[in-house]
């Protein structure tokens, strides 16, 4: 199917051709009401009729609709699917150029000095996607999420995305998860994308919103009953009344948040909100179609939900998250922020208030916060502090261009900035004086931790909504509540602000500004995918050595990590997104975050061949510039965190083999599976104590068997041994990944087969 700027209606009419039957089938095999998370999972099932279904236990393998990747994740993603030797990617993908703009200036010249910083990772992106049938969406074209919104998403569809707010498509009623590379590159290549069967929390909306509280609020509040840990391993879905009342891209920004409370993804029933939403972004003919299934693109009569929560629209007062945890809410005003951010010692007087990034940057969004521009500026108000805008998409700016909202805020000191992702992901030049002391930031992002924003740790970012950040911004303090507080006038009059007023939809149509997709050629086959050996940012990957049926003797203990081991920890984040497209260079952070547990030093070891200390990168490059093959060794839960597969990928690149820990995050652990290494836990977690530094191990038993365990040895330097048993959780497929020396190798002699 072509790639093009839009889900073709046949892709979407094969998803409702068998939405019914599917549905009906999971009725009768569960034997009760179906939610919306069910109908639609259901439907994506690789086959209805046999696989298990059971809600937090059951691994099922799916058929995503598309893949969306941004251009920091994209670039491994796709340098592992050229290895695969498929001529086009196997579903409809997209490639979107967000997160490697910095913010400085302004949007013009931002955007001009990203072009030219990241001239070669764009190109690369540019030709790779015009070789395997990818669309392109350039930078200037903004923020994944909204992107997808506007042009991709569709109720009842079901897609993945390389970035963690991929959810934001739930506004349209689709199920939209957040992966790691790896598992884009599964779906491009064909393959099922393999999940356990969520849970579903039922979010019982009643009610309706009013004055300063928004569909922010409603995650807000979410996030604070749920806390960041309360969604995992759930879908949250959105059903009653006050649902119906929000519009689809109020519906986005709840449903992007909600990767806050670690949820697979959030979801809304298909209502009229959603049509007019579809027909109003040049989509008329998605909406009719839906509205022909409308029935099975809700949760049906007395859907049963594994939890549920009720929030009451009308009574929901406007809040404020932060600082440095998502769930951490307050009530706005003095006695609320204000009253902790006194006990806490937080500035009161705010550095920075920012609008925009992928969670709130719709037109209603934009047309509630320059209302309160207009009145401000109308009653002698100015921000007080520095304002900076966002906006999510060229659609976006050009439509509130057009319509004269950015004048309104740019009259009241806004400045504009590119259509990308910039301070919410770090990318945000800001002057050292702000931040060299303790200071407040205002944001209508999602996520606030420690140095998100600006790389600063003295910096205290609280999220809210655009609402509530322009009322902050024009009064220049965290406590400012708009519904009882006065700000002073130039003149010195008192003045309060009315409450913000939206436009869901431009009364003249969207104007979609500047031209920013590139479609496919017809025929890619030809176009030639330029890397410089010599580059420093992008390297072409080599597919990893097959298992050579030996078992893996005395293998060195690389590194032994205390307590909590992220893949952060493992492959950190910062300055390195630079060598995300650069295995061998990224492998330079290998383990840096890790606390050794001999000694509690962080990111270095013992390096056996010489007995000198050095960093784990170092020590991993000597021992596989020596052809010595290693093991680490992690505590609980090993690989918790971002789903990045450069966690897997560097420590097999460096000659690492297997990977011992006490438990694994469920992710990390088939991240690894899938690029050749083996990861086993310890059957006695006491096992873990008795491992020493200077100790090799050696795994007997190879290749894993499923349902066996593992026969391993600790040697001594004094020769003594430990005989002990670690288990693994390798299917019979999985198996095969490792025989082969990385589950891609199997997709490439599949290919290699059927030539
Ligand atoms: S705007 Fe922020 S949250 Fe959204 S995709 Fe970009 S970095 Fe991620």
């Amino acid at each position: 199917m072509a790639v093009t700027a839009g889900t073709p209606i046949a892709l979407v009419e094969g998803v409702y051709s068998r939405l019914v039957a599917n549905a009906e089938l999971g009725r009768k095999r569960l034997g009760r009401p179906l939610t919306l998370a069910e109908k639609i999972l259901i439907n994506h099932l690789v086959d209805p009729a046999t696989q298990e279904m059971e809600r937090g236990r059951s691994y099922a393998d799916f058929t995503p609709d598309r893949v969306a990747m941004q251009d920091a994740t994209a670039q491994m993603a796709l340098l592992q699917f050229m290895t695969a030797g498929l001529p086009t990617t196997a579903v409809p993908s997209t490639v979107h150029c967000d997160h490697l703009i910095l913010a400085k200036v302004g949007a013009k010249l931002d955007l001009r000095d990203a072009n030219d910083v990241n001239r070669e990772v764009y190109d690369f992106l540019r030709s790779v996607s015009a070789k395997y049938s990818i669309g392109f969406w350039g930078p200037g074209s903004g923020i994944i999420h909204q992107v997808v919104l506007e042009n991709y998403a569709f109720p009842g569809g079901m897609m993945i995305g390389t970035d963690s707010h991929t959810p934001n498509a739930g506004g349209l009623g689709m199920v939209a998860i957040g992966v790691g590379g790896a598992d884009a590159v599964d779906v491009m290549t064909g393959f099922p994308f393999n999940v356990r069967w969520p849970k579903v929390i039922g979010i019982k909306l009643t009610g309706q919103l009013s004055g300063w509280s928004s569909p922010k609020d409603v995650i807000l509040e979410v996030a604070r009953q749920l806390t960041v840990e309360g969604g995992t391993g759930a879908i949250a879905e959105y059903f009653g009344p006050g649902a119906d009342t929000i519009s689809a891209t109020g519906k986005a920004t709840i449903c992007n948040m909600g990767a806050e409370i670690g949820a697979t993804c959030s979801v809304f029933g298909y209502d009229a909100n959603m049509a007019t939403y579809l027909r109003a972004t040049g989509r008329a003919d998605i909406a009719t179609a839906a509205d022909a299934v409308a029935a099975e693109l809700r949760p049906d009569d007395g859907a049963q939900y594994d939890q549920i929560i009720e929030i009451d629209l009308s009574a929901l007062t406007p809040l404020i998250n932060g600082p440095h945890s998502p769930d951490r809410a307050h009530k706005i005003g003095a006695n609320g922020v204000g009253k902790e951010a006194r006990a806490n010692d937080w500035p009161i007087n705010v550095s920075a208030a920012l609008i925009g990034s992928c969670t709130n940057s719709s037109y209603e969004d934009i047309t509630r916060a320059a209302s309160i521009a207009r009145q401000a500026a109308a009653k002698g108000l100015k921000a007080k502090t520095e304002l900076l805008i966002s906006p999510g998409s060229e659609q976006i700016r050009a439509t509130i261009e057009r319509d004269g909202l950015l004048a309104d805020l740019e009259a009241i000191g806004a400045t504009v900035l590119a259509n990308a992702c910039g301070p919410c992901i770090g990318q945000w030049e800001r002057a050292a004086d702000k931040t060299a002391q303790p200071n407040s930031i205002v944001n209508s992002f999602n996520r606030n931790f420690p140095k998100r924003a600006d790389g600063s740790a003295n910096t205290l970012s609280f999220v809210t909504s655009p609402d509530t950040v322009m009322a902050i911004a024009l009064s220049g303090r965290l406590d400012f509540d708009p519904r009882v507080d006065t700000i002073t006038a130039e003149d010195g009059t008192e003045v309060m602000l009315d409450a913000p007023v939206g436009e869901i939809i431009p009364a003249r149509g969207y104007d979609p500004g500047v031209d920013t997709f590139t479609p496919p050629p017809a025929d890619g086959s030809g176009v030639v995918v330029e890397v410089s050996p010599t580059s420093e940012r992008l390297q072409l990957l080599q597919p990893f050595p097959a298992w050579d049926g030996k078992d893996y003797m005395e293998l060195p203990v690389l590194m032994k990590a205390q307590g909590k081991c992220t893949t952060d920890h493992i492959s950190a984040a910062g300055k390195w997104l630079t060598y995300r497209g650069h295995l061998e260079n990224i492998s330079g952070n290998l383990f840096i975050g890790a606390v050794n547990a001999f000694n509690g030093a962080v990111g270095e070891g013992l390096d056996i061949t010489d007995g000198a200390r050095r960093s784990y990168p170092d020590i991993a490059k000597r021992y596989s510039e020596a052809g010595i093959r290693w093991c680490a060794i992690g505590d609980q839960n090993y690989g918790e965190g971002s789903s990045r597969e450069h966690a897997a990928m560097e420590p097999r690149f460096r000659g690492g083999v297997v990977i011992f820990a006490r438990s694994f995050a469920r992710i990390h652990e088939t991240n690894l599976k899938k690029q050749g290494l083996v990861p086993l836990t310890f059957s006695d977690p006491a096992t873990y104590d008795l491992i020493g530094e200077t100790d090799t191990i050696s795994v007997l038993n190879l290749p894993p068997v499923p349902d066996q365990p593992m026969k391993c040895r600790i040697n001594k330097a004094d020769g003594s041994t430990v005989d002990f048993e670690a288990k693994h959780t390798f299917s019979p497929e999985q198996v095969e990944w490792f025989k082969a020396g990385s589950a891609l190798n199997i997709v490439r002699q599949k290919v290699a087969n059927a030539k």
